[in-house]
């Protein structure tokens, strides 16, 4: 088959080019999930080729902003038509104000910025910014989720993504989440350890720790002489109701990681942000760590704009409000429709849960939603958990279909499964 750039793709030819030349597995989603192809997407919506439409609960936690926020978009066209690019020789004030922006809305403390693309360059960064003070000792949390670079996936604790790659980063224990006597404990056999963690673990299923866990981790560091690099690559840019999740418990880390909502949901950008003590290597020589595209002003120009248009808009106090409002809404769903199917559905903000009896029912609630045009991710690291990360742009009628089409499908699967025993979950 032949395809000219530009022509349009019927989903057969895309999924001939997708078996040919990307993934046989991506294209067998479309078995579970149809063939419908998506085009375009603006706030909470999607649209497909054939005029449908559907609410984006998921987009792995980007869309905070929803898709194509206003302002972003304007910022990115803007940078665009003037210096995308930039020489990294001359100055160039996109990076800058990007940088300020950023330390306006992040913890006290945390001075310094390292722009990158995703988020397992952001971590990247971190392990290697921990090395040039000697912490060469990792410290993750069982069920953590930090991205797949070799050195991210070092302390993402998944073997099903580890081992084909072993071996990986030496010296690297995982620990209890949620459990700080363990991670006291860990941290009491030796020196040099960099702890890196999550405020609320989002791939590992919106697990949710015990009040005051930050600030135990915090003060167990301090006490151990250890680096505390927070990831709020998933929780960060306000999903949780508040900026991060450190400030959920009033903590500064070391290190914190932000990536996702960074982007505004246009340009992949990430950050890590760390204090002036920490920074110091990365601070005195601009070329220890670089990458081509890392601080690109097309980027910054979104990572700005994405900063101002969650303070303009009130996006972290949006959040908190819809949060709550659809978390309530969907324990009465559950609670009436199908208690025998699922465990818990817990969340903070808009990052919720559906921790379902077993992987299979997840897999066929996620489809059953897909049937009525809402879309929302699974979890990496917990197959049972769906997770709803919707943007904090939803209107009412958003959230009447998004509580609606989740009634229907649990209905369908509660008529499916009627008894806990019937779904063969145990
Ligand atoms: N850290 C956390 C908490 C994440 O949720 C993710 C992605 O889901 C990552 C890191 C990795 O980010 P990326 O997929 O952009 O590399």
């Amino acid at each position: 088959m032949t395809t000219t750039v530009g022509q349009a793709l019927d989903h057969r030819e895309v999924l001939d080019l997708y078996r040919r030349h990307l993934s046989r597995g991506r294209a067998k989603i479309s078995e579970v999930f149809g063939t419908r192809m998506e085009v375009a997407s603006r706030g909470a919506w999607i649209e497909t080729s054939d005029g449908g439409r559907y609410l984006n609960a998921g987009g792995y936690g980007v869309l905070i902003h929803g898709a194509r926020h206003p302002h972003v978009e304007a910022a990115v066209i803007r940078q665009i038509r003037t210096n995308p690019v930039a020489s990294r020789i001359l100055l160039e004030p996109e990076a800058a104000r990007a940088a300020a922006a950023l330390g306006r809305v992040v913890p006290d403390g945390l001075a310094h910025v390292h722009f990158a693309g995703s988020g397992a360059e952001a971590t990247e960064a971190a392990i290697k910014l921990a090395r040039t003070l000697g912490h060469t000792r990792l410290v993750s949390t069982t069920g953590g989720y930090h991205g797949k670079t070799l050195g991210a996936l070092s302390v993402t604790a998944n073997g099903l993504y580890q081992d084909p790659f072993r071996p990986l980063l030496p010296e690297v224990s995982h620990v209890p989440f949620g459990d700080a006597d363990a991670l006291a404990a860990e941290l009491a056999t030796g020196p040099r350890a960099c702890v890196v963690l999550e405020p609320i673990q989002g791939e590992g299923g919106v697990v949710i720790p015990p009040e005051g866990y930050l600030r135990d981790v915090r003060a167990i560091c301090d006490q151990h002489g250890a680096l505390m690099v927070l990831d709020e690559i998933q929780t960060g840019m306000g999903r949780l109701g508040t900026w991060w999740g450190a400030d959920r418990e009033g903590v500064t880390p070391d290190v914190m990681l932000v990536g996702k909502g960074l982007s505004g949901g246009i340009v992949p950008v990430s950050a890590m942000v760390a204090t002036p003590a920490v920074f110091k290597a990365f601070a005195k020589d601009p070329f220890i760590h670089t990458s081509t595209f890392s601080g690109a002003p097309i980027a910054m120009a979104a990572a700005r704009a994405a900063v101002e248009a969650v303070e303009q808009d009130g996006l972290v106090a949006r959040a908190a409000v819809l949060g709550e409002t659809l978390l309530t809404g969907m324990r009465e769903v559950v609670d009436r429709r199908c208690p025998q199917l699922v465990r818990e559905v817990r969340g903070v903000g808009l990052l919720i849960g559906v921790d379902m009896a077993g992987p299979g029912l997840a897999g066929a609630l996620l489809a059953e939603l897909v049937d009525r045009h809402l879309i929302v991710n699974y979890s990496l690291n917990a197959g049972a958990v769906l997770r709803f990360t919707p943007p904090a742009v939803l209107t009412d009628d958003d959230v009447d279909f998004l509580l609606s089409a989740f009634d229907g499908a649990c209905a369908e699967l509660s008529a499916r499964y009627p008894t806990a025993d019937s779904t063969g979950a145990s």
